[in-house]
């Protein structure tokens, strides 16, 4: 697979406020047509360290994009510094040179004397007109190495790669399609994932995993190129599935859907509705399932229940309950999700009691202590868990496995 690097330039990109998104923008488009992304750098103005970089890029990279650094004042070194470094010479281009002016004046002004330095092409190399700035990019071809430079300004930066560098890369990168699939797992440890897929996909080069730990899921990322789109696509199946029976019901989405689109589609299938009690996640719960667009058919009510007497009076929770067990207890969830349940008439009640931190907990109870629980028609149940994290983080946590539980059920 061809490999490729970025370059953004500018020392405005290494301040702790500015973020370089053009090579972002770029990785998407070259994988688009098949070029892997291997390596991106940010160097500020610095000709040394750039000169070095670039000497390097072309000897290890089939592909060598750079962004910035094209314009006409004397911090822009990008032309100078890459023609030094292929020992190449820079030219002035008096067609460059009259286009310029001609911008300037279509604006009434007269052009400043250095912007002409952006008329200074590096021998051999081909220009690429730029028709959002005055900066022209350069594309050239050097010891086997292709090198596109373009102005640092994604307005001038991207219709200048899409028309007229994205059709050669894809030349040279040849039939090679990109597909991705990303997986999700809840109610697994990250280890215990890796555990379980680890002696699985060691053995795919193509695709490539990653797994990710991200609050309250675990995401496999996975990555496959063929000569096809639909080439692609077979190797993700093939492996995604041998995933999924080594993981099994754990994996709730294949496709990135989140757990509540994943919860709400089942409801939408089954014809099941829910209603929500919550007590330390505040109504996350609930608002999480009304994310979803369509919610409506499925769940008609959230209540949140914050103080013992409001778990009384709303839900019917037996005070008795909660003076002997506590409001935070696997009795009271369980009268909490039946209450809610019976209340508002609906197939399902979830509830969720436990304390967030990070004042609250006692040597019995400590922060992070959460009961879910869920009630039908026929029974109830309930599960204790000790989640790790912040107060935002716990809520968090327990919002995704009381949703897990419910979309457990409705397998
Ligand atoms: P100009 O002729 O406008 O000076 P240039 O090629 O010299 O073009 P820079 O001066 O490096 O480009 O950057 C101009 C502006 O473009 C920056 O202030 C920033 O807003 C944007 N920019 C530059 N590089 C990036 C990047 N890697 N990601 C996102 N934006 C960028
Ligand atoms: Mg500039």
């Amino acid at each position: 697979m061809l490999a490729a690097e970025i370059i953004a330039i500018g020392s405005e990109l290494l301040a702790p406020d500015r973020t370089d998104t053009n090579s972002l923008w770029l990785t998407e488009k070259l994988n688009r047509i098949g070029i892997d992304v291997k390596l991106k750098t940010i160097v500020g103005d610095d000709d040394a360290r750039l000169e070095e970089l670039i000497k390097d890029a072309v000897k290890r990279s089939r592909v060598v994009i750079t962004t910035g650094g094209l314009g006409p004042t004397e911090d822009d070194i990008t032309r100078k510094v890459v023609a030094r470094a292929l020992g190449l010479r820079l030219l002035l281009d008096e067609k460059v040179l009259n286009e310029i002016r001609a911008r300037f004046q279509s604006f009434g002004m007269t052009m400043p004397e250095r912007n002409s330095r952006q008329a200074m092409v590096i021998d051999g190399a081909e220009i690429l007109p730029n028709p959002n700035g005055t900066a022209p990019g350069l594309y050239l071809e050097h010891e086997g190495c292709s090198i596109a430079l373009f102005p640092g300004p994604p307005r001038e930066m991207n219709p200048m790669f899409e028309n007229h560098v994205q059709s050669r890369l894809e030349k040279l990168a040849g039939d090679l399609r990109f597909a991705r699939r990303v997986l999700r797992v809840a109610g697994m440890g990250e280890s215990a994932v890796d555990e379980k897929i680890a002696p699985i996909y060691t053995r795919y080069e193509n695709p490539q995993t990653t797994i990710l730990f991200n609050s309250s899921e675990i995401e496999i990322h996975l990555r496959a190129h063929g000569r096809t789109e639909a080439d692609a696509e077979a190797l993700l199946d093939d492996l995604s599935l041998k995933i999924e029976e080594a993981l099994g019901n754990s994996v709730f989405s294949f496709r990135g859907e989140t757990m509540e689109e994943v919860v709400g589609r089942r409801l939408s299938i089954t014809g099941f509705t829910v209603a929500v009690a919550e007590s330390c996640t505040g109504g996350l719960i609930a608002q999480r399932l009304t994310n979803v667009p369509g919610s409506s058919k499925y769940f008609t009510e959230g209540v949140v229940t914050y103080s013992n007497e409001s778990k009384t009076r709303l839900l019917g929770v037996d005070k008795e309950l909660i003076r002997e067990f506590g409001a935070v207890s696997q009795q009271v969830a369980r009268d909490m999700a039946r209450g809610v349940r019976h209340r508002a008439h609906t197939d399902f009640g979830l509830a969720v009691t436990g304390i967030a931190g990070p004042d609250g907990g006692t040597e019995d109870k400590p922060v992070g202590l959460v009961y879910i629980a869920l009630a039908d028609d026929a029974h109830t149940e309930h599960k204790r868990l000790m989640l790790p994290g912040d107060r935002e983080l716990i809520r968090w946590r327990a919002s995704q496995a009381a949703l897990d539980m419910l979309r457990r059920r409705l397998i």
